[in-house]
């Protein structure tokens, strides 16, 4: 069974120009709500914007992809090169992160119903997953059908199984204020700062674990002791008992050296991603590398540093790899992808589904 490759490309050309921007989804939302009830999908929108569909009650798998695009996504105007290759002007971004997940999703549930190959799935949209993975979070994973899903959010023969944790940290240091000509009636605050950042190890820690200072702001003139010094930073690891303890770490050297220099820190920390980490042999994972073969693309099953829609759903109890049919630079305007590479990822993903329905059988 073969994808349309012209039907394909002409869908993503249409849906990069449908502005969505993250927190702007309603109209994307709308026309893909249109788009699955003609393929026969019931539909349902939740309170936060993700779209949910599903063609039968006992669904053999997922398909997810995110709708929403980072800055600048509005008046996308793309353009086809004669190589075949789909970009921009330079002045703004393409989108194929993701909609070419969301064009290949849409590719797939088409051919599948013209070819009479009536296979029960479900479909998740989300929204807002740029700004922090909003729309998966909020989704009520109670309602979901499916025990596993395929995120399609990656670049084709990417399998991706695993994603660290991710605790964010937002770090106010208090000390005194003083004229800087009486030193000792202050306490500097970017001192307790500096000296607290050289005393913690950041930067990659081992293969998976990684720890940022990213941010830094305080004092406000030359001639006075700064009271306060903001500081933001993040711990990563697919490890949640190394995760803990870089967490730990962080927190304890910071109060440490403040209380030793007179000061105060006050910590706030937020969870961003709980980690997860599928195996290699995975029954999923084999089936997708499978299909990446047989559509003459080297799979390449990887952890990485980075989190997507994935990361909720494992942390759900849904078993979900990501793959897809992105292209390269995104989050950039130098965003591109080729036909070929949509195609490619959209034929794989199909492959994997028809073994699967097969494998079920
Ligand atoms: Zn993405």
């Amino acid at each position: 069974m073969k994808i349309n490759q012209e039907r394909l490309i002409n869908s993503f050309i249409r849906l990069v120009q449908i502005d969505s921007e993250s927190g702007e989804e309603e109209v994307i939302v709308e026309c893909l709500q249109n788009e699955l009830n003609n393929l026969n999908f019931t539909c349902v929108v939740d309170k936060t914007g993700n779209l949910i569909a599903s063609n039968g009650e006992s669904p053999i798998i997922a398909l997810a992809a995110h709708v929403d695009t980072v800055q600048p996504g509005k008046n996308i105007k793309p353009i086809i090169t004669k190589d075949g290759t789909i970009k921009t002007d330079g002045s703004t971004i393409l989108g194929a992160d993701d909609k070419t997940g969301v064009a290949s999703i849409l590719e797939i549930l088409k051919v599948l119903s013209e070819n009479n190959k009536p296979i029960q799935l479900e479909v998740i949209f989300t929204v807002q997953e740029e700004t922090g993975l909003v729309g998966s979070k909020n989704l009520d994973f109670k309602t979901l059908k499916s025990k596993k899903a395929i995120n399609l959010d990656a670049e084709p023969g990417h399998i991706i199984i695993g994603e660290p944790a991710n605790m964010q940290f937002d770090i106010e240091i208090l000390g005194k204020s003083a004229h800087a000509m009486h030193p000792e009636k202050g306490i500097n605050a970017i001192e307790i700062a500096a000296n607290s950042i050289k005393k913690i190890k950041w930067g990659r820690i081992d293969e998976e674990t990684t720890l940022n200072v990213g941010l830094i702001n305080g004092g406000l003139a030359r001639n006075i002791v700064p009271a306060k010094v903001l500081i933001e930073a993040e711990v990563r690891s697919r490890s949640l008992a190394k995760f803990k303890l870089h967490c730990q770490r962080l927190v304890k050297t910071f109060e440490e050296v403040a209380k030793s220099m007179g000061g105060e820190v006050k910590i706030k920390n937020h969870q961003e991603a709980w980690p997860f980490v599928l195996s290699a042999e995975d029954q999923l994972v084999q089936t997708i590398a499978a299909a990446c073969k047989k559509n003459k693309i080297k799979p390449d099953i990887k952890l990485v540093g980075g989190n997507t829609d994935a990361n909720v759903f494992n942390a759900n109890g849904i078993k979900t790899i990501t793959t897809g049919s992105c292209g390269i630079d995104y989050h950039t305007t130098q965003e591109s992808v080729t036909e070929e590479t949509l195609a490619k990822g959209t034929q794989i993903v199909l492959d994997a589904l028809l073994s699967l329905s097969k494998e079920i059988k």
